[in-house]
C-alpha cells in the first residue's frame, strides 16, 4: 500500500484515503510553469473582462448546468480522493457550488454594476460620483484538500464573474478534484487560460505568491497563512485569508437534548471532524451536561465509520495518517489530564490506517489542548458551564474566532447571547450550515482569518473599486483654487458657519459672508 505522498523530486501522488491506492501521479509545477500560467492569464483576462457581466453570467449558467448534471460522478471524485461520505460530497461539496452558481446568476449584475454616489456637503453637489468596480486582474487561490471541491470553485465563480482570470494551487493531497472543476469551467466556456490549475505542493503556492497576480485568496491552517501573510506583506499584495477555527458550542440551560446532542454528533463528525466550522468544544449548562452528553456518546456509537463510497457510511477516513496522529496526540493528552472517554478514543486499523473512531469526550478543562489547538479530526470534547456568561467568557477564551453556535429554545437569549461571541457567524439552533447559504459572508476573526468569501462580501473582495468623479460645471472654476487672502479666510470661515452651526442665526450670517466667495478674483 502506498502511504508515503512524495514519490519523487516534484511529484505528488493523489491517494484514495480510504485504501491507500495511488490515484494518479502528477509533476509539480516550478517557479517558472507558475509563471508563464499567470502570465497566460494576464493576456487572456482583458478579453474575458470586456465581455460584460452579463456574458460571464451566462458561462456561469452553462457552468451550473454541466455541474447539475455531473452530479454524482463530481461527487465520486470527491469521494474517492478526500474520503468523506459520498452523501456529504453531494450536500456539502456539489450542492454548495450549484447554489454559489444560483447567487451569483441572480446578483451578480446588480452588486457589479456602477453605483451612484450621492454627495451630501454643498460644496460638491455639483459634482457626480460614481463607484466603478474593476476586477483585479490575475487572481491567485490556494486552496486546501478537506473541502477540495467547494472551497476553490465559490471562490472562482465569484472571481471569474468580476471579470478576473484565476490560477489555482489546489492542495497536493487534492488535486484530481482541482482538475475536475477545471473540465467543468472550460466545458462551459471560460477559456482555458482564464482558468488554470497549477498543481504543487507548499513551493508551488510560494511561487504564486511570488508571481505576478494581483490578488490572493488563501484558504488553510493559521500556520501557513501568517507565512503567506508575512510574504504578501513583502511586496504589499492583497490577501483574504480563510484559516482555521476551533469552534465552540454553546448548549443553554432550557435547550432540547435531544436535537442539540445530535447537532453536535454531526457537527463534529462531518467530514470526520476535518471542516473549519467544525463543532471543536462544547459547553454545557451544568443542568444539562451529563444526559446531553450520555446522548451524544450513544449517537456516536450508532455511526457507521467506514470507506465513503459505501451507501451506509457516516463517517469516512481522514486524509491522512499524519492528521490522526495529531488527534490521537490531544486525545492521550485530554485522557492523561483527566478527561473521561464516552465513545471512541482509538485508530480503527481494521479499516484502514487512516481511520480513528468518532470520539466523545467529557470532563475536559482548557488546560487540554483539545480545548485549545484546532484538532480537525473527529472528536467532540464536552464541558460543563455553571451559566450563560460562563458559556460566553469560555467561547471567546481563543485565539480562534471562525464560527460558533448557541442552542436553546429562546431565540430571543440565543441571539443575545450570539452577539456576545467573538467569530465570524455564529448560528441559533444550528451548525455548519451557514457555509452552505450563498449569500451569507464566509470568514474569520483573531487568527481564523481576514476578509469574507461567499456572498456579497466576497464579491466585493473580487473586485477594486474605483472612484469616478466627474464634474457637472467644467466651465466653472473651483471657490477653493488659489487667490487666498484675508477676506477668503472670513469666507470660508462663513461658509462653515453655515453648514454645521448649532443656532439658526449663526448660519443665516455664516451664508452672507460666505456669499462674498463668488465675487473674488482666483488665479
Ligand atoms: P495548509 O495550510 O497545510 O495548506 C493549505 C494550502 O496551502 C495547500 O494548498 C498547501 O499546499 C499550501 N501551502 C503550504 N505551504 C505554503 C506556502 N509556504 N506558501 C504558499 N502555499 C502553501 O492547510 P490544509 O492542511 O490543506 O487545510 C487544513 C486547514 O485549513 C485547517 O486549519 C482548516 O481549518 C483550514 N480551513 C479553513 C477554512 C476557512 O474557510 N476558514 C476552510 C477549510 C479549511
Amino acid at each position: 500500500m502506498a502511504t508515503n505522498l512524495q514519490i519523487a523530486e516534484r511529484r505528488v501522488a493523489s491517494l484514495n484515503p480510504a485504501t491507500g491506492v495511488v490515484l494518479r501521479e502528477f509533476d509539480c509545477a516550478g517557479e517558472i510553469e507558475v509563471q508563464d500560467a499567470v502570465a497566460r492569464a494576464r493576456a487572456a483576462q482583458t478579453g474575458w473582462a470586456e465581455m460584460g457581466v452579463r456574458r460571464r453570467i451566462a458561462v456561469i449558467r452553462e457552468f451550473q448546468r454541466k455541474l447539475y448534471a455531473r452530479k454524482s460522478e463530481v461527487a465520486a471524485v470527491i469521494t474517492r480522493e478526500a474520503g468523506k461520505p459520498l452523501a456529504e460530497a453531494l450536500v456539502t461539496e456539489v450542492l454548495v457550488v450549484l447554489d454559489a452558481a444560483r447567487f451569483l446568476i441572480d446578483n451578480a449584475w446588480g452588486l457589479l454594476r456602477d453605483e451612484p454616489v450621492p454627495h451630501g456637503n454643498l460644496v460638491t453637489k455639483l459634482k457626480s460620483g460614481w463607484l466603478v468596480r474593476e476586477p483585479h486582474g490575475v487572481l491567485g487561490i490556494i486552496s486546501p484538500w478537506n473541502y477540495p471541491f467547494s472551497i476553490p470553485a465559490t471562490e472562482t465563480l465569484a472571481a471569474l464573474v468580476a471579470g478576473n482570470a484565476v490560477v489555482l494551487k489546489p492542495s497536493e493531497l487534492t488535486p484530481m478534484v482541482a482538475l475536475e472543476l477545471a473540465s467543468l469551467l472550460h466545458a462551459a466556456g471560460v477559456p482555458e487560460a482564464v482558468f488554470q490549475v497549477v498543481v504543487g505542493e507548499g513551493a508551488a503556492g510560494a511561487a504564486l505568491i511570488h508571481s505576478s497576480i494581483d490578488k490572493l485568496v488563501f484558504t488553510g491552517s493559521v500556520a501557513t497563512g501568517k507565512r503567506i501573510a508575512a510574504a504578501a506583506a513583502e511586496r504589499l499584495l492583497p490577501v483574504v485569508l480563510e484559516l482555521g477555527g476551533k469552534d465552540p458550542m454553546l448548549v443553554l440551560d432550557d435547550a432540547d437534548v435531544d436535537v442539540a446532542s445530535s447537532a453536535a454528533v454531526w457537527g463534529a463528525f462531518v467530514n470526520a471532524g476535518q471542516a473549519c466550522l467544525s463543532v471543536e468544544r462544547c459547553y454545557v449548562h451544568r443542568s444539562l451536561y451529563e444526559s446531553f452528553a450520555q446522548a451524544c456518546a450513544e449517537k456516536t456509537r450508532k455511526l457507521r465509520v467506514g470507506n465513503g463510497m459505501a451507501p451506509h457510511t457516516d463517517v469516512g477516513p481522514m486524509i491522512r495518517e499524519r492528521q490522526v496522529r495529531i488527534v490521537e496526540a490531544h486525545v492521550e493528552d485530554a485522557k492523561a489530564r483527566g478527561a473521561r472517554v464516552l465513545a471512541g478514543g482509538t485508530r480503527l486499523p481494521e479499516l484502514g490506517e487512516n481511520f480513528y473512531a468518532p470520539t466523545v469526550l467529557a470532563d475536559v478543562t482548557h488546560e487540554m489542548r483539545i480545548m485549545r489547538e484546532e484538532t480537525f479530526g473527529p472528536v467532540l470534547p464536552v464541558m460543563a458551564c455553571e451559566d450563560d456568561d460562563e458559556a460566553v467568557r469560555l467561547a471567546n477564551d481563543s485565539e480562534y474566532g471562525l464560527a460558533g453556535s448557541v442552542w436553546t429554545r429562546d431565540r430571543k437569549r440565543g441571539e443575545s447571547l450570539a452577539r456576545r461571541i467573538h467569530a465570524g457567524t455564529v448560528m441559533v439552533n444550528d451548525v455548519v450550515s451557514c457555509f452552505g447559504i450563498s449569500e451569507a459572508p464566509h470568514g474569520g476573526v483573531k487568527a481564523s482569518g481576514i476578509g469574507r468569501t461567499h456572498g456579497r462580501f466576497g464579491l466585493d473582495e473580487m473586485v477594486r473599486v474605483k472612484y469616478l468623479d466627474t464634474d457637472r460645471m467644467p466651465g466653472m472654476k473651483k471657490v477653493w483654487w488659489h487667490g487666498y487672502g484675508e477676506s477668503f479666510t472670513r469666507q470660508m470661515e462663513g461658509f462653515l458657519d453655515m453648514q454645521f452651526a448649532g443656532g439658526l442665526g449663526t448660519r443665516l450670517r455664516g451664508a452672507l459672508r460666505a456669499a462674498g466667495v463668488f465675487r473674488r478674483k482666483q488665479l
